[in-house]
């Protein structure tokens, strides 16, 4: 017998085999960026490492939900005491009664929620609500916002339709996709016009009240007030869908932060710790029409289950402390700060966004970016490079231009140092080239 170690074969040669592009979600292939993705076997507080033992400091989160670090002890204990518990009934549990008290506390509009396994799951059921409750077809969208990967928003989506091309998708029936109108984020003019003309056709306007799809771009003075009066005037529902901002931005969503009242919202990521949860809800008059106690449809073998909603739970816990959006936000400036300063010695264009603790970068010399067109014509070309660089550096950027980045409590002084170290060196690297 020989003693030449047998060695793994290349994993995303393996996942291509039988995935397809190698990986359960778009965005995830590096396709914008270039280049082959890392696979992870490890990740602990700010920290992910991978099939090689490298560690990066992640500014990814899992997308979002990892505000507490990754494999935080509160939430794995709390994880695997529910799991020895059974890990799904299929029936009612004390944890997702626990969950909807909790979320309709912390969020002040919504009076019920109903708890699904995905952001898509509930922006797709959002709607359909609005639709049921207003007797009415067409939906109002803004380009570049993504509400995950339901038909019908599929239609100049954000995040990794946008990173692949296909803003809209092949399948989505196009009677379908006429229902959906897209208008540019943070034009109010555009949606007053728009309803005029289709007002009485229109059952809601879903926004992400800060658009994390397209980068980071946060809503201009007076953007969110005027979607909440336009749709009041034309009878339309509001639907924030919070599946990125909520308890992200800060603790009572972007609706808290902003003082808006949404009708419907939707949740996901944090609420979930890590597990595959979403959640919809808003005000009882509509939320009473969803199925057993009305007659709009929406079910989920898996929803509310007593694993996810312990995660979630033990998530809400740490996140609930005293000062942790404060220390997060702060954490967040300091870095985004850091980042913007040695692009600046470098001579580099670029200008950064923050909300709480969600960031965006950009490599532009343009004014403010606030909206899609805008976000495209930044110097994506100067963005895949950074990325990479960054990643030799190890750390560990949303693989594409069209993504936030997320900030957990778990990132200390020393990372962000890193971090910006990090950033100087690539900057330096890129105005030499
Ligand atoms: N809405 C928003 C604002 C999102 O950012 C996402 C996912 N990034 C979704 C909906 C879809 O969520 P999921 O991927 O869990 O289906």
């Amino acid at each position: 017998m020989s003693n030449t170690p047998i060695r793994e074969p290349n994993l995303f040669d393996r996942a291509r085999a039988h995935i397809p592009g190698g990986v359960n979600s778009p965005v995830r292939a590096f396709n914008g960026v270039g280049g082959d993705p890392v696979f992870f076997t490890r990740a602990e507080g700010a920290c992910l490492y991978d099939t090689d033992g490298r560690s990066y400091i992640d500014y990814v989160g899992s997308w979002g939900p990892m505000i507490a670090g990754h494999a935080h002890p509160h939430v794995v204990a709390a994880v695997q005491h529910a799991a020895a518990q059974g890990l799904s009934f299929g029936a009612p549990c004390p944890a997702e009664v626990t969950m909807a008290e909790r979320l309709c506390q912390l969020v002040p509009a919504m009076d019920m929620v109903r708890m699904v396994n995905s952001g898509t799951e509930a922006t797709m059921s959002a709607i359909r609500l609005a639709r049921a409750a207003t007797g009415r077809d067409a939906i109002i969208k803004f380009e570049g916002c993504y509400h995950g990967h339901a038909d019908s928003f599929l239609v100049k989506a954000g995040s990794g339709a946008l990173t692949l091309g296909v803003p809209n998708s092949p399948g989505v029936p196009g009677p379908l996709a006429d229902l959906t109108l897209t208008l540019p984020f943070n034009d109010l003019a555009a949606v007053a016009d728009c309803l005029e003309a289709h007002g009485t056709k229109v059952a809601a306007i879903i926004v992400e009240p800060v658009a994390g799809n397209m980068n980071c771009i946060p809503p201009v003075e007076g953007y969110l007030e005027g979607l909440r009066s336009l749709c009041d005037t034309h009878g339309c529902l509001l639907i924030f869908d919070e599946v990125m901002t909520g308890f992200r931005v800060a603790l009572g969503g972007a609706q808290g932060l902003y003082g808006i009242t949404p009708d419907l919202s939707t949740f996901g990521k944090v609420i979930g710790g890590g597990m595959p949860v979403g959640a919809f809800g808003g005000k009882r008059e509509y939320m009473e029409q969803i199925a057993p106690s009305g007659p709009v449809y929406q079910a989920g073998t898996l929803s509310g289950n007593p694993v996810a909603m312990a995660a979630g739970l033990a998530n809400l816990d740490l996140i609930t402390a005293e000062g942790f959006y404060e220390h997060l936000e702060e954490s967040t400036r300091t870095l985004v700060e850091g980042i913007a300063r040695e692009a600046n010695r470098h001579g580099v264009p670029f200008r950064t966004t923050q909300v709480g603790a969600m960031f965006g970068l950009f490599f532009t010399d343009a004014g403010r970016v606030i909206n899609f067109e805008q976000s495209g014509a930044c110097d994506i070309e100067a963005f895949r490079r950074f990325f990479h660089l960054m990643l030799d550096r190890g750390v560990y950027l949303a693989p594409s231009a069209y993504e936030a980045g997320f900030v957990s409590s778990a990132h200390t002084e020393e990372h962000l140092e890193a971090t910006i170290t990090a950033a100087g060196e690539s900057f330096r690297e890129l105005s030499r080239a």
